[in-house]
């Protein structure tokens, strides 16, 4: 059975990909992008997404999401929209998985920390971190190092790159040079991440208090979908009423999304997934929708990201990174053995081996590893 037969002449599919890296006999029961996605969830890394955060530190809270939880919320908004579209879910949902396993300890506090330790050396992107992880650092298979997933879920996980790093990675950094557009399953799983942080956020900093529903009403996208639900249950309040919001709000994204991309692609006349490469970005919400987004975005940046009591635990999380890049580089022989390159002159491989290993860590794990480096009578 061709499961993949039902999809629209634009989608990605199993017998058109670019492959693997290291060709491997067709599986048997399942598609490509499932053999990707089944990989994907049976990696190291996406076990440590349960205990690395986005905007709360794991430990602050059970019911903030953590980017596991981001992550399979991101797969659930990008398979409804994909099927709406007809468009390969398995690909949307193995890139929705993937996309932030190279994530470091404590959000993008611990990613800036950790890019400027490794200034002298390359730099540190997420991004990249991620497809390193899939391609690299997964020690799973005899055959090869990291996953050996398929072009077009490798190129989904690379959202975005530097031009000097892509013109080191060969054919997956072209497209950044050559600015060209991945395939539509790509840029929906990223637009499928933005809906799910937009919202979860918005969840995760009422619940934790630093948000108030006052405030949010400044916000006209919000503001409008509380209405809505009021009126639909008079008296209404408290957990009940925000996620009725919520689910709203997600609901007019997706629908939003897909009625606009559907729009942009019949425009485009596309016919074939190269067609796609070749054309501007397809996948986009109205312009409307993109301005509700853009408010949203500002309103959290500025109340929650920004919250004082966010930027304190940011801070700590910054100094964590710091200092344990800062010890592992000057004592390397702290480090486990297998992250060890003590020869001269091998500054470089080192401080990539110091950065693979604190990008690994969970913000529990990096806490751990501060105290037993740092604090006198632990071990
Ligand atoms: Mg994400």
């Amino acid at each position: 059975m061709n499961y993949e037969a039902h999809l629209a002449p634009y989608a990605a599919r199993s017998e058109a990909s670019r492959g693997r890296r290291f060709s491997e006999p067709a599986p048997a029961s399942r598609t490509e992008f499932q053999r990707d996605r089944d990989r994907i969830i049976h990696s190291t890394a996406f076990r440590r997404l349960e205990y690395k955060t986005q905007v709360f530190v794991n430990h602050e809270g059970d019911l903030f999401r953590t980017r596991l939880t981001h992550s399979i919320e991101v797969a659930q908004i990008g398979r409804s929209i994909a099927r709406n579209l007809r468009l390969n879910e398995d690909l949307v949902e193995a890139i929705s998985l993937a996309h932030d396993l190279g994530h470091t300890p404590f959000g993008h506090a611990g990613q800036d920390a950790l890019n400027e330790c490794m200034q002298a050396f390359g730099g540190f992107e997420h991004n990249l971190q991620s497809l390193r992880v899939v391609d690299e650092l997964e020690e799973h298979y005899g055959a090869f190092n990291g996953l050996n997933l398929m072009f077009e879920t490798r190129e989904g996980v690379l959202k975005h790159c530097s031009l000097s790093n892509a013109r080191k990675l060969g054919d997956i950094g072209q497209r950044f040079i050559d600015k060209k557009q991945p395939t539509l399953e790509a840029q929906l799983a990223n637009l499928a991440d933005e809906i799910a942080y937009n919202n979860h956020d918005i969840d995760d900093g009422l619940r934790s208090g630093l948000l108030t529903t006052a405030q949010l009403d400044d916000v006209d996208f919000y503001a409008r979908h509380r209405r809505e639900v009021e009126s639909a249950y008079p008296g209404i309040t408290g957990r009940r009423a925000i996620h009725e919001t919520i689910r709203r709000m997600i609901n007019a994204l997706i629908v939003d999304l897909t009625v606009a991309s559907q729009a942009r692609i019949d425009q485009a006349g596309v016919r074939t997934v190269e067609d796609v490469r070749n054309a501007s970005a397809l996948m986009t919400f109205s312009d409307t929708m993109n301005q509700e987004a853009v408010d949203l975005k500002r309103f959290l940046r500025s109340n929650l990201y920004h919250h004082y009591q966010v930027n304190r635990m940011t801070s700590k999380a910054r100094r964590i990174v710091r200092e344990l890049f800062n010890a592992f580089m000057d004592e390397p022989r702290l480090l486990p053995p297998d992250y060890q390159v003590i020869e001269a002159g091998r500054e470089q491989a080192q401080a990539r081996n110091v950065s693979d290993y604190i990008a690994g860590m969970t913000d529990r794990y990096a806490m751990r590893e501060h105290r037993r480096l740092f604090t006198v009578g632990e071990i």
